[in-house]
C-alpha cells in the first residue's frame, strides 16, 4: 500500500509500505478523510512546538518514519477475532491519546486520565495511508448523519468539549472567546449549550466574525476595528467577562496572535473569573503572576479529552446541535494531496482557511 512517510522535517515521501497485519485487540481500516492537526502540520516543517523534541528524536534514529494522520474518518475493513464492538463496514473516528494499561491510573479504572501511553500519529502510524491499523479501545462509530468530512474533526471537537468542560460554566455566566478558528468556534458553540448567557467572541478576520454571529455568538468583535477589552468590559457591565477561552494564541510567524491575546484575556475577565487557556505557543510566556493573584484570577488548562467525550461528540454533530460544515474551509481530492494540506494547515492565516485543510481518501 502507499503511506506518506517522514525523512526529516519538510521532507514527506509518499512511498510503497508493507499492508497492516491485524493483531488482537486491533481493526484495520481505510482512511476516508483525514486532516493535519495544527501542531501536527507546524512539526511536519520543524516549527517548534508541542511534541517538537520527541518528533525530532524519531526522525533523527528511526526515518524514514510515517507520522501523524489522528484526525481521521475510516471505514472499518478487517477485526482481530477478539474485537467484539466493531464490524467490518462500521465508519470509526478515533481518540488519539492511548492509555498504558499498567500504570496506578490504569490499574485503578482510571485509564482515561493516563498520559503514559502511545498517541496515535506521534508513537503509532496515523491515517496518511491507503490502509492503518487501530486499537479498538481508541474507536467510536459515527452516526449515519455525521458525514466523512465532519467525522475527520471530531478528535479535535474533543479538545473542546474537554476545554469547555473545564470551565465549569454556571447557567448565565458570560462567555468570552478569543479566536475563532476552529477550537474557539467549537468552544463558543459547546459553551452556548452548556449554559452560558451572553456569548462574545473576538477575531481579527471579518470572515470569522461572520461565521461566528451565523453559529450564535452574541456579539463578534473584530480586535482590529475595536478594542476588544474596552467592548467586553462595557458589554459585560463594567467587571468583564465570568469565563474567558483564550483559543488565538500561537507564534505570530504562523499568523498567530503571540501573547496579546493572553495579556487582552486576563483584562477582559472579571476578577474572580476564570481564564481556560488553550491555545499551544511553541514558546515560554512572559505573565505577570502578581496580577493573577491579586484579581483572584482562575488561569486553567483543559483537561485530557477521554473517550467519553469523543462519544458526546457524536451527539453534539449527529444531532445538529454543533455545526462543523461551515468552518470546512479547504477539502483536497486524493492521497496525493496530503502535503498540500499540511501546507495549508500550517499557514492558515495565508490561505484563509479555518478548519485544517482536509484529503479525501475514499468516497
Ligand atoms: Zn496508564
Amino acid at each position: 500500500m502507499r503511506a506518506w512517510r517522514f525523512y526529516g522535517f519538510n521532507d514527506l515521501r509518499l512511498d510503497e509500505v508493507p499492508e497492516p497485519v491485524c493483531r488482537p485487540g486491533h481493526v484495520i481500516v481505510e482512511p476516508l478523510c483525514v486532516q493535519p492537526s495544527v501542531t501536527e502540520a507546524q512539526l511536519a516543517f520543524g516549527v517548534r512546538t508541542l511534541a517538537y523534541d520527541k518528533i525530532k528524536h524519531r526522525l533523527e534514529t528511526e526515518a524514514p518514519v510515517q507520522l501523524f494522520g489522528h484526525e481521521f474518518s475510516a471505514r472499518i475493513i478487517e477485526v482481530a477475532p477478539d474485537v467484539t464492538g466493531f464490524a467490518p463496514g462500521d465508519r470509526v473516528a478515533a481518540r488519539a491519546k492511548l492509555p498504558c494499561g499498567t500504570c496506578p491510573l490504569c490499574r485503578s479504572e482510571r485509564s482515561h486520565l493516563c498520559r503514559r501511553g502511545p498517541i496515535i500519529g506521534f508513537q503509532l502510524p496515523g491515517c496518511f495511508s491507503e490502509r492503518a491499523i487501530l486499537p479498538e479501545i481508541s474507536l467510536v462509530k459515527l452516526d449515519d448523519r455525521i458525514s466523512d468530512s465532519e467525522g475527520a474533526c471530531l478528535q479535535s471537537l474533543s479538545d473542546s468539549v474537554a476545554s469547555v468542560e473545564t470551565a465549569d460554566i454556571a447557567i448565565g455566566d458570560s462567555v468570552v472567546v478569543f479566536g475563532q478558528g476552529s477550537m474557539g468556534l467549537e468552544c463558543m458553540q459547546i459553551a452556548r449549550l452548556s449554559g452560558a448567557g451572553q456569548v462574545i467572541t473576538v477575531d481579527v478576520r471579518d470572515e470569522s466574525c461572520r461565521i461566528s454571529r451565523e453559529l450564535g455568538a452574541d456579539h463578534a468583535l473584530n480586535a482590529t476595528q475595536e478594542d476588544p477589552v474596552a467592548a467586553i468590559r462595557e458589554l459585560t457591565g463594567g467587571n468583564g467577562a465570568d469565563i474567558v477561552f483564550e483559543c488565538a494564541g500561537g507564534s505570530p510567524k504562523q499568523g498567530l496572535a503571540g501573547q496579546k491575546t493572553v495579556m487582552q484575556a486576563i483584562d477582559a475577565v472579571r476578577s474572580g473569573g476564570k481564564i481556560i487557556g488553550v491555545s499551544w505557543f511553541g514558546q515560554p510566556l512572559e505573565i505577570d503572576i502578581d496580577t493573577l493573584r491579586e484579581r483572584s484570577l482562575r488561569y486553567l488548562f483543559p483537561d485530557i479529552s477521554t473517550r467519553g467525550h469523543l462519544e458526546h461528540t457524536v451527539h453534539l454533530v449527529a444531532s445538529g446541535r454543533v455545526e462543523l460544515k461551515s468552518t470546512i474551509t479547504h477539502v483536497l481530492d486524493g492521497l496525493d494531496k496530503v502535503p498540500q494540506a499540511f501546507e495549508i494547515t500550517a499557514n492558515k492565516g495565508k490561505y484563509q482557511a479555518i478548519n485544517p485543510a482536509q484529503v479525501v481518501l475514499c468516497r
